[in-house]
């Protein structure tokens, strides 16, 4: 049976997320209603605007049930950017989050769009290294991490991609790359889980 990934569609760039899963042969699907959310195998939340994506999610008591549904059943998610501080524990400042991940995040922490920039970092993946691009677009900065959170990619001190079980989270935008890694890290995790959707 193939996969079922989704990817949140509400606003930000939900399209160079389709693009990357149509190249790793998965095919996406856009959910932009919440009953949407029950019959997948994964979900991707985009970057964007966090604040518009949570005042979508908040003004519908229908998407923070189906929110909550699939947090407990344990459904694999990709956060990127606004995804991430969507479901970050703590945001400074502070505003509406899902509160899933154990980290403290700063939006926009590297300062404004003209502050956007290209980093290069160290990923690893089945003992082998590969160094990855990293967009940070009024990328939101890691400050802590909890305990059950594990930093997959740093560099001088800064987590840019972390994991916390069946959560994976980047403060940048691989999909706007050419590099294919951390979504077929994804898809991985997402086989791992085996998560059994409702249909
Ligand atoms: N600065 C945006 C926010 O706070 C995130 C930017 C992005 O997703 N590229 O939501």
């Amino acid at each position: 049976m193939s996969k079922i990934i989704g990817i949140l569609a509400l606003q930000g760039d939900f399209a160079a997320h389709s693009v990357m899963l149509k190249h790793l042969n998965v095919e996406p699907r856009l959910i932009k209603l919440p009953q949407q959310l029950a019959s997948l195998d994964g979900l991707i939340i985009p970057g964007g605007e966090s604040t518009t994506i949570s005042k979508q999610i908040t003004s519908n008591q229908a998407w923070l049930t189906a929110f909550a549904d699939i947090h407990k059943k344990r459904l694999p998610i990709f956060s990127t950017c606004a995804g991430l501080i969507l479901i970050s524990k703590q945001i400074r400042p502070n505003q509406f989050s899902l509160g899933w991940l154990d980290i403290i995040v700063q939006r926009n922490g590297y300062g404004r769009q003209i502050n956007s920039h290209f980093s290069k970092a160290a990923f690893t993946v089945h003992g082998r290294e590969k160094i990855i691009e990293i967009p940070l677009i009024r990328a939101p900065k890691i400050i802590s991490i909890g305990a059950e959170v594990i930093p997959l990619v740093q560099e001088q001190q800064q987590i840019y991609l972390v994991e916390q079980q069946h959560l994976l989270a980047a403060t940048f935008h691989p999909e706007l790359t050419k590099q294919t890694d951390i979504h077929s890290y994804f898809l991985e995790k997402v086989d791992k889980y085996k998560f059994t959707r409702d249909d």
